[in-house]
């Protein structure tokens, strides 16, 4: 591994069932031979324990896709950060804009879940992104820089500890790619923003979502500034995944 930012992750949302997980998996660990990247999977937390059970030494690390903003007590249905932690939990995405949009999670409450997964010793995969509107209307860069703006203030020197996602909202489950152009402009702009903040910025790795798939993975991966992917359908084919994590294998 020649970039020890590289790192390709896989969002199951909410994929899967015991049988299917198991199948999945079994089909990625068995072309992992040949991939030289960090590699995580973000999977639903009722499979959680499923998967620290199959992922027991291999090579591919867990990760959890939502964490609680509180810390324990009588909010029904969430899952706390040390609850991750008892799954071996390595990763959490914070902050996808699925649930910015369908769960209203504002850029404070962001903010507090990577708190609340640093605490626990979990990396959050912190996503930030523009609408298609807000592109349109030339907002993408001050609408990135104020999302991972509540997170740098909320986290002071923890922030160089956090994973970063750029995934532009309009591409994500579209079908539509961000051009390699397009995503680097805007990791250059979060690596700027990162580097404002800490003297350790070079330790963070921003990743790109959005569509990525076998056939635009590699384009992307070869930006300076983008040092690799949080995949979500593509994810669910071993096939297809298998030749994204080579693809970052550089
Ligand atoms: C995601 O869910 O983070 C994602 C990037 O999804 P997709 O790859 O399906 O666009």
């Amino acid at each position: 591994m020649n970039n020890p930012r590289n790192l390709m992750v896989g969002n199951w949302k909410m994929n899967g069932s015991l049988a299917a997980n198991a199948s999945l998996l079994a089909d990625i660990l068995a072309g992992l031979a040949q991939v030289h990247c960090r590699t995580a999977l973000c999977v639903p937390s009722v499979y959680l324990s499923q998967l620290q059970t199959l992922l027991a030494g291999t090579a591919i690390e867990l990760g959890a896709q939502d964490v609680s903003a509180h810390e324990s007590g009588a909010y029904t249905g969430e899952v706390s950060a040390d609850m991750l932690r008892d799954f071996s939990v390595r990763y959490c995405v914070v902050g996808h804009s699925e649930r910015r949009q369908f769960h209203a999670e504002s850029d404070g409450v962001v903010a507090i879940k990577v708190q609340r997964a640093l605490a626990a010793g979990i990396t959050p995969i912190v996503c930030v992104g523009e609408t298609l509107a807000e592109r349109q209307a030339g907002l993408t860069e001050a609408v990135v820089r104020r999302q991972m703006a509540a997170v740098i203030h909320a986290n002071g020197h923890c922030i160089s500890e956090i994973v970063v996602a750029y995934e532009p909202v309009w591409a994500i489950g579209t079908g539509l790619t961000a051009t390699p152009e397009q995503a680097q402009q805007v990791h250059a702009v979060l690596r700027a923003q990162l580097q404002a903040a800490t003297a350790q910025a070079e330790r963070v790795s921003i990743l790109y979502g959005g569509s990525m798939n076998a056939d635009n993975a590699a384009q992307l991966l070869a930006q300076p500034d983008v040092d690799g992917g949080l995949v979500g359908g593509a994810a669910l084919n071993a096939h297809e995944f298998l030749s994204m994590l080579k693809a970052a294998s550089r």
